[in-house]
């Protein structure tokens, strides 16, 4: 009992986001692992994210569920990078406006922060960085997807979350919120990290055994 509790084959997901929990289980359950949420392990203490990059928040995420659950734990940890301001608003994504800042206090800042830089220079990207601890709180696996696009002037689209509405797909002419979730899911900066997750966590297994 206690072995399969600490095999690769249980992961815990080092969030207290529900939706993400049950993307991954999607993902992750029919290659046989058996996933868990953070609020499973009610009373552990919540991680100051004070990584500089996406690479380090996720692993100190993924560190910390792993000490405190002993079990494998899975982090992720993605923002917008815009190049214009030089990486902004990147690790700082969720509160760019400032603490308790809501998705449209974000994409005004950005706008604000934007006016006046033209077409060409509002290049920007979505990343999304996925690292996984074992027992001991070793970092074993960490992968990154991005999807590059640009930021326009005004809010288009309805769908999605975050920055969707000023985040232009060039292939598709369309924001993140104009296109269907089901496009978006195959696309995006997360969709990119989940499918180097599975062969990484493949091979991550077959060295375990
Ligand atoms: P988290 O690390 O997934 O919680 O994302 C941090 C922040 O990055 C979110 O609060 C959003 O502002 C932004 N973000 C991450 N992924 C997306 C996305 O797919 N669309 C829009 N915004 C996103």
């Amino acid at each position: 009992m206690r072995k399969e509790a600490n095999s690769v084959k249980t992961l815990v997901v080092a969030s207290g986001n529900r939706k993400k929990v049950v993307e991954l289980r999607t993902l992750l359950e029919p290659l046989g692992f058996q996933l868990r949420g953070l609020d499973e392990f009610p009373g552990l203490p919540p991680v100051e994210e004070t990584g500089t990059t996406f690479a380090a928040n996720a692993a100190l995420k993924a560190i910390a569920a792993a000490k405190g659950t002993g079990l494998w734990a899975l982090a992720d940890d993605s923002g917008l990078m815009v190049d214009a301001l030089q990486g902004r608003p990147g690790v700082y994504s969720a509160r760019y406006a400032g603490p308790g800042c809501s998705d449209a206090d974000n994409n005004a800042k950005l706008l604000d922060e934007l006016a006046g830089v033209p077409d060409e220079q509002r290049g920007a990207k979505f990343v999304c960085h996925l690292a996984m601890a074992d027992p001991s709180g070793s970092v074993r696996l960490s992968v990154e997807g991005q999807c590059r696009g640009r930021i326009i002037s005004d809010r288009r689209g309805t769908h999605g979350f975050g920055y969707d509405p000023l985040f232009l797909v060039p292939e598709f002419h369309r924001t993140f919120a104009e296109l269907s979730l089901a496009v978006k899911s195959q696309l995006s900066h997360r969709a990119r990290a989940f499918a180097l997750l599975v062969p990484a966590l493949q091979r991550l297994i077959a060295t375990e055994q």
